[in-house]
C-alpha cells in the first residue's frame, strides 16, 4: 500500500558554508584544510583569558555577496551575538555568531522542482558565525583526540524557508548552493571535506492540511546525495509512524550512509538553552550603501544570469545552457571564446563535445586545459568559413593544435593539407572519379534511384580525403548526376 498520495511533504534546510578566507574569522590563525592537526591556532582560537577577537572584514564582504546573489536585504548595522554551550573542541565555550540580527534576510534562490519547472525557495537568512574545533573519535583507541585547526573559521549559515517539497528539490537546492558558493570564490563547497554541511528539516502533513508537521532535524550527510537519501527515507519512516496510529516526535536524527537510515540523536526536550546575549568584545559594524554597491560591482556573473543569457539571448537549449553553467570555470570558458568568435551553437558544441571529451579521457579539469580560448575561436570560424569541416576539424586540426600551440588554425590546417576545397574544377575532377569508380551504383540511380546520391556523395568525401566542401559539392554533384539521365 503506498500511502505516499496522501501527504504534502516540507522541507526547510540549512547549510553551514565554511569560507575561504586566509585567516580566521576573529584571529590571524591560517584558515587551512589538511594542515598538522592544532598548528593552525593562537591564543585567540585556544580561548585564552582576555584575549579579544578582531572582525575580518573579508568575512562581512563575503556575507554581502552571498546576499546580493540571493536578492536578500542586506543589513546595514552588525551585530554579534555569544551562543554558550561547553563541548571540548569549543575551548571558549562560546561561539561568536549573529542571533536576532542576521547579517542578509528575505531573499530567494530559483530551483528546479520534480517536473523540471523553476520555482523559488525562500532564503530566511544568512549570518556570520565561527566554527567549532574537531573531536576525533576514529583515531585513538581509547581516547578521543580534539584538533583546534577548524576552531574560529569563518562560516556563513544560510537557512531556507520551509519551501522545499521534495528530496529531489533539496538535492537541485544544495546543488544550487554549491555552484553559487563556489561562482563567488566564498566556500570551496566540498561536502566530503566538511566545507559545506546541510541540516535538513523535514515534516510531512496531510495534502490540505494548514498546519506544518513537527519536523524533525537529519545532520551528518556528506554528499548531495546522501541530503537527498536521507530526506527519503525520512519522508517514508514519518508517513508509516502516523499511518500506524504514532507520533512523529520532534528530535535531531543522524544519516547512515551505509545503511540508509536516519538513527535518533537527541529530543527536542534535551535541547540546549544557549543564552545568547550580545558579544561585548566586538563592536558593532556598519556597512555602508556605498560598500555594498562596490561589492556589487566586483561580483562575477552568476549561474542564473548566465543561464537566462544562454537560452533567451543565445537560443541554446535548456540543456546545453545547464552544463555550460554547471562549472563556473566551463561557464568562463565559454564566455573567452566568445570574445573571438560569434558562432555560438558551435563553440558550446565544441567545446561540450571535443574539448570535455579531452578533459575526461585524461580525468583534467578546464582550468588544466592547454589550449587557449582564442585557439578554439581561431577553429571555429575557420570551420563556420567553410575552410575544413566539422569532422577534420575535431578529428586532425584539434589533437594536432597541442603540439603545435604557435600556429593559427589555418597555418595547421594549410600544413596538414585539410583545407576543403570549394573550386569548381577540382570538385568537378572528384565527381567523375566517384562516377567512374562506381559504375553498378551510377547505372542505377539513372534507373530512378536516386536516394544513391547519399552514398555517392560518401564517396566523394572519401575520394577528395574529406576536403570536398559539401555544401558546394552537393548541388555540383546532383547536377553532374542528371545530366547523365
Ligand atoms: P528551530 O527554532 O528549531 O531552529 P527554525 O524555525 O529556526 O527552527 O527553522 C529551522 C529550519 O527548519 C528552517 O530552515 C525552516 O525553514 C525549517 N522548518 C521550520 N519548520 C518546519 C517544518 N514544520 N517542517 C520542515 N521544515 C521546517
Ligand atoms: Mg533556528
Amino acid at each position: 500500500m503506498d500511502n505516499r498520495d496522501k501527504y504534502e511533504v516540507v522541507i526547510g534546510l540549512e547549510i553551514h558554508a565554511q569560507m575561504l578566507t586566509k585567516s580566521k574569522a576573529y584571529a590571524s590563525d591560517a584558515n587551512e584544510f589538511g594542515s598538522h592537526p592544532n598548528t593552525n591556532v593562537s591564543v585567540v582560537s585556544l580561548g585564552h583569558p582576555g584575549t579579544l577577537p578582531v572582525m575580518n572584514k573579508k568575512t562581512i564582504e563575503n556575507a554581502i555577496k552571498l546576499g546580493l546573489a540571493c536578492h536578500a536585504n542586506i543589513a546595514s548595522d552588525q551585530y554579534f551575538a555569544r551562543k554558550n554551550y561547553f563541548y571540548p573542541d569549543l575551548p571558549k565555550g562560546y561561539q561568536i555568531t549573529q542571533d536576532k540580527t542576521p547579517i542578509c534576510t528575505g531573499g530567494y534562490l530559483v530551483v528546479k522542482d520534480d517536473q523540471g519547472i523553476y520555482k523559488n525557495v525562500g532564503i530566511t537568512r544568512i549570518h556570520m558565525e565561527e566554527d567549532a574545533g574537531k573531536s576525533i573519535h576514529d583515531v585513538d583507541l581509547y581516547d578521543t583526540l580534539v584538533d583546534l585547526n577548524r576552531a574560529g573559521v569563518p562560516l556563513l549559515e544560510i537557512v531556507s524557508e520551509p519551501d522545499i517539497r521534495s528530496s529531489l528539490e533539496a538535492y537541485n537546492y544544495v546543488t544550487e548552493v554549491r555552484k553559487l558558493v563556489r561562482y563567488l570564490d566564498i566556500c570551496d563547497g566540498n561536502m566530503e571535506e566538511g566545507s559545506l554541511r546541510c541540516d535538513a528539516n523535514i515534516s510531512v502533513r496531510l495534502i490540505g492540511a494548514k498546519e506544518f508537521g513537527t519536523k524533525v532535524e537529519v545532520k551528518n550527510m556528506n554528499s548531495i546525495r546522501n541530503v537527498q537519501r536521507a530526506i527519503e527515507f525520512e519522508i517514508s519512516r514519518q508517513i508509516e509512524v502516523i499511518e500506524t496510529g504514532g507520533i512523529v516526535s520532534q528530535e535531531t536524527r543522524g544519516f547512515d550512509a551505509l545503511k540508509g537510515i536516519t538513527i535518533s540523536m537527541r529530543s527536542k526536550e534535551a535541547a540546549n538553552d544557549y543564552r545568547y546575549f550580545p558579544e561585548p568584545d566586538l563592536q558593532p559594524i556598519y556597512v555602508g550603501q556605498e560598500h555594498i554597491e562596490a561589492i556589487k560591482q566586483e561580483m562575477p556573473a552568476l549561474p542564473r544570469e548566465l543561464y537566462l543569457k544562454y537560452t533567451e539571448q543565445f537560443g541554446l537549449s535548456e540543456y546545453d545552457a545547464t552544463i555550460l553553467v554547471d562549472n563556473k570555470h566551463i561557464a568562463l570558458y565559454f564566455e573567452e571564446i566568445l570574445l573571438n568568435t560569434s558562432h555560438i551553437k558551435m563553440a558550446a558544441n565544441f567545446l561540450m563535445g571535443e574539448i570535455k571529451g579531452y578533459l575526461n579521457q585524461r580525468v583534467l579539469e578546464i582550468t588544466e586545459f592547454p589550449l587557449k580560448p582564442a585557439s578554439i575561436a581561431d577553429l571555429i570560424n575557420l570551420i563556420e568559413a567553410g575552410k575544413v569541416s566539422y569532422s577534420v576539424a575535431s578529428s586532425k586540426i584539434f589533437p594536432a593544435m597541442f603540439e603545435n600551440q604557435g600556429l593559427s588554425a589555418l597555418e595547421l590546417a594549410t600544413e596538414l593539407n585539410v583545407l576543403q576545397e570549394s573550386d569548381e574544377s577540382s570538385l568537378v575532377n572528384y565527381i567523375n572519379q566517384v562516377i567512374e569508380g562506381n559504375p553498378n551504383e551510377i547505372q542505377r540511380y539513372i534507373t530512378g534511384e536516386k536516394q544513391l546520391v547519399g552514398f555517392l556523395m560518401g564517396q566523394l568525401m572519401k575520394v577528395s580525403q574529406g576536403k570536398a566542401d559539401p555544401k558546394q559539392a552537393n548541388p555540383l554533384l546532383r547536377k553532374m548526376l542528371d545530366s547523365l539521365i
